[in-house]
């Protein structure tokens, strides 16, 4: 076990103060004098870097989670979903579009790439933008609207429709057509059906799924090959982020535009993604049922609630931590980068929500 030097150790212990007697079997240890100072690495401290201390090389990433290349001189990668359907991508980004015999429909307009969207769909048709549907308000995804012009029939579910309205951006015009539950699209042969399956991102983040094609795109909940982007993706919700998984596994599509990573997903990835969840959730609720409150922190700290719940905390994390790495770190590229943060996000919703 790599030991962390004192002025790297966690910005956590920055809250732990000088001379601390570790309550363990170790016995007792002197810690720094200063208050606010690093201390003492917690015992048993993962191998990983924990949140706001430098790692010195990230692990490499896994082939699998690889796709294929962006053309630096266009800047986007066009790829064909079958009978019409389309992924847009720079490789960290992905919306998608749809030709029909009138127009063409576009499902998001990530900022990254959105000023190539007309020029991607001019590879392949010269009909007009119809329709833009939003998978949901974040600006990441749909903040590009504005840019590709005309107006075009905006659809999206009234809770996307709602935070728009608070947001006030100009770059993301407010839906025209808006559903509760479903909504289906027919575009001369073309369908696309949109469903509402709760909130677990945040509210109004649909689900939309092209039947002929067998693709299905939801946006910010799997990572297909992929550790999630921290915090489970900020997911608002995490029960609901888990039975949107769940949901997610009983469509029957055969390719997956998830909004974010170089290659589109499978239902393998789903599944990977569903188990790595659930680890995680076993492993922080185990964590937090064997871990005792007031170990190792300083005798004289312990009239400050504060201190002795973030000292809690960060050793519930790191068992958590130390129980996923065996099964997980080469499994899901950037395990390194996020595993930290996921288990902070999972042990505060298995205690609050
Ligand atoms: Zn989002």
């Amino acid at each position: 076990m790599k030991s962390l030097n004192p002025p790297s150790t966690i910005k956590h212990l920055l809250a732990l103060p000088l001379v601390c007697i570790a309550l363990t079997s170790a016995g007792a240890y002197a810690q720094s004098d200063e208050p606010g100072a690093p201390g003492e690495p917690y015992p048993d401290m993962p191998r990983t870097a924990p949140i706001g201390v430098r790692i010195g090389k990230y692990m490499d990433i896994p082939e699998s989670a690889k796709g294929p290349a962006v053309d630096p001189a266009k800047g986007y990668r066009l790829q064909e979903l079958g009978k019409g359907l389309y992924m847009i991508t720079d490789n960290i980004y992905q919306s998608m579009f749809m030709v029909y015999d009138k127009g063409v429909v576009v499902v998001d307009t990530p900022p990254t790439f959105a000023l190539h969207i007309p020029q991607a769909i001019a590879e392949v048709t010269t009909q007009p933008i119809t329709h833009v549907v939003y998978s949901h308000s974040h600006i990441d995804h749909i903040g590009g609207t504005r840019g590709l012009g005309g107006t075009p029939i905006i659809i999206a579910q009234e809770e996307t429709k709602k935070l728009l309205e608070q947001a006030k951006d100009p770059n993301r015009p407010l839906p025209t057509v808006t559903f509760g539950d479903n909504y289906t699209l027919k575009v001369g042969s073309q369908v696309l059906e949109l469903s509402y399956h709760g909130y677990g991102h945040e509210p109004g983040n649909i689900f939309i799924y092209a039947p002929a094609q067998k693709t299905l795109m939801v946006i910010d909940v799997i990572f297909p090959g992929w550790m999630p982007w921290r915090r489970l993706a900020l997911a608002q919700n995490m029960a609901g982020l888990f039975v949107q998984v769940e949901e997610i596994g009983k469509i029957p599509f055969e390719t997956l535009i998830a909004g974010h990573v170089a290659r589109t997903g499978t239902r393998a990835d789903v599944a990977l993604q569903s188990e790595f969840m659930n680890d995680l959730k076993k492993a922080a609720g185990d964590a937090l049922g064997s871990t005792e409150i007031g170990e190792t922190v300083n005798p004289k700290d312990l009239t400050n609630p504060w201190a002795l719940f973030d000292n809690y905390i960060d050793r519930v994390a790191l068992q958590c931590v130390n129980t996923l790495t065996p099964k997980w770190s080469k499994k899901l590229a950037a395990f390194d980068v996020y595993i930290w943060d996921q288990c902070y996000a999972m042990e505060q919703s298995l205690r609050i929500d």
